[in-house]
């Protein structure tokens, strides 16, 4: 695609990155059709293509966002389907990137937007005040129909993705070290996150004990917090890096102490988030180094598993899994083998989704801001996944547990909760019942 931006334009570093990735763009279109957007809507202008051209008008124009463009960039779930698919290799995720900060400093959205982003900015961050919105979401979920009628769909959305229990208040493990069982064979850090805390405190919970089992040291960083990908999609750069060099600090200091070989991730979003810190931090010479250094060392829970030799085991009951893709782990990450293959190994008989490369709508904070696309593609994803008969569904990711368990009655878990008790852990909380009706109709 050729460009036209001037010699002034391209001194910026970010105008020049974003320059490049538009002159790999060759018209071909082979990414609308994995595109959600433009399955759902079948609008050039919700396809990568037409997003590209909105985006490249827009920066090239240096001109404050268009509601029309804001509109096709926030109907965007960043799912990087599109990443997948194209054979230019367009780096689409840092070009949204670019486009949703441009926005955000230039576009003045309506008031109850700026509220709600801001709201969520704040909250989900963190754990002590996102347990109190959970808690309050709780009681408030019966009205989620009338805020409906009421055309308040975004408040009834979150209403509607609130667990149906109290959660726990979340423990802070930060500054603990999990020591390895029997000799230790290595050392990692482990990202304790915002949200995970409070919804899925088992995931983690699950991997330490894992780890430890195999003979890893787990540490929880002292001062790590959440890791900024919640913001970095909302266009707040400012607060998504500032988040990130908190986090570098916290890892360096590991690094540099007690030492670790990996830095691992429950939640396949922050994952790709932290990978890509290096990227983020490319201009800040404080951080440069330090950035790029703590992105080589994260890795997804699964891809650092399938290096151990997980001990000999069998699952406990042999359930049918259908193994949902989230898409920060296969088209963020690349990571795909990994998840199935260790399930299988542990004797789960392992199940592909039907058009496992379309996003269930969960993406962050997108089945909050969009709703009704969020909740068509749910609707779609359960539907595929349905049609497998499956005992329970995995996945890797909290977003998109918590989005898929919202449309369906098969119990979701994260990957790491299986494989933990196929080599000795718990069974996981939501499989109790089935675990238990199997094994009462077993011979
Ligand atoms: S597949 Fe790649 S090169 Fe083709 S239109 Fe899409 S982004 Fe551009
Ligand atoms: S990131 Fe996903 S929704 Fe956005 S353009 Fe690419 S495929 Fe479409």
């Amino acid at each position: 695609m050729q460009t036209s931006f001037t010699v002034t334009q391209l001194l910026d570093p970010q105008v020049a990155s974003s320059e490049k990735i538009l002159r790999a763009c060759v018209h071909c279109g082979f990414c609308t059709a994995t595109c959600p957007t433009y399955v759902l809507l079948g609008d050039e202008l919700d396809s990568p293509r037409g997003r590209i051209y909105l985006i490249k008008e827009m920066l090239e124009q240096d001109k404050p966002a268009t509601r029309e463009v804001v509109k096709h960039i926030d109907r965007c779930l960043s799912c990087l389907a599109c990443m997948t698919t194209c054979p230019s290799g367009v780096h689409y995720m840092h070009l949204v990137d670019h486009a949703r900060e441009h926005i955000e400093k230039t576009y003045k959205r309506p008031m109850t937007d700026r509220m709600l982003r801001g709201l969520l900015a704040r909250v989900l961050v963190d754990p002590g005040l996102f347990r109190l919105a959970v808690v309050m979401g709780l009681i408030a979920r019966p009205l989620a129909p009338v805020l409906d009628i009421l055309g308040l769909r975004r408040m009834a959305a979150m209403l509607r993705l609130t667990p149906h229990r109290k959660p726990a208040p979340p423990l802070d493990r930060t500054g603990k070290v999990y020591p390895a069982q029997g000799k230790r064979r290595g050392r990692v850090a482990l990202l304790s996150g915002c949200i995970n805390p409070v919804l899925a405190p088992s995931t983690n919970e699950a991997a330490i004990r894992l780890l430890n089992r195999h003979g890893i040291e787990v540490v929880i960083a002292a001062g790590e917090a959440c890791c900024g990908s919640l913001v970095h999609h909302l266009g707040r750069e400012d607060e998504a890096l500032s988040q990130a060099r908190n986090n570098i600090d916290a890892w360096t200091r590991e690094l540099e102490g007690a030492g670790l070989d990996a830095i691992l991730v429950t939640v396949s979003g922050c994952g790709t988030t932290i990978k890509d810190y290096g990227f983020m931090l490319r201009s800040d010479p404080a951080y440069a180094k330090k950035a790029a250094r703590i992105s080589t060392r994260a890795r997804d829970i699964t891809e650092y598993l399938a290096t151990l030799n997980l001990r000999d085991a069998s699952a406990p009951v042999p359930l049918t899994i259908a193994y949902h893709a989230a898409c920060s782990l296969q088209h963020g990450q690349k990571v795909m083998r990994e998840p199935k293959d260790l399930l299988s190994k542990m004797g789960f008989v392992v199940k592909d989704v039907p058009e496992g490369h379309l996003c269930c709508g969960s993406a962050g904070t997108y089945n909050i801001l969009q709703p009704a696309l969020a909740e068509q593609l749910r609707a779609r994803k359960v539907a595929s996944i349905e049609r497998l008969t499956p005992d329970v569904i995995a996945a890797g990711n909290i977003g998109c547990i918590t989005q898929i368990a919202a449309g369906t009655a098969v119990p979701v878990v994260h990957t790491v909760e299986l494989l933990d008790w196929a080599t000795g852990g718990p069974a996981p909380e939501p499989l109790a019942e089935l675990v238990s009706s199997k094994v009462s109709a077993s011979p």
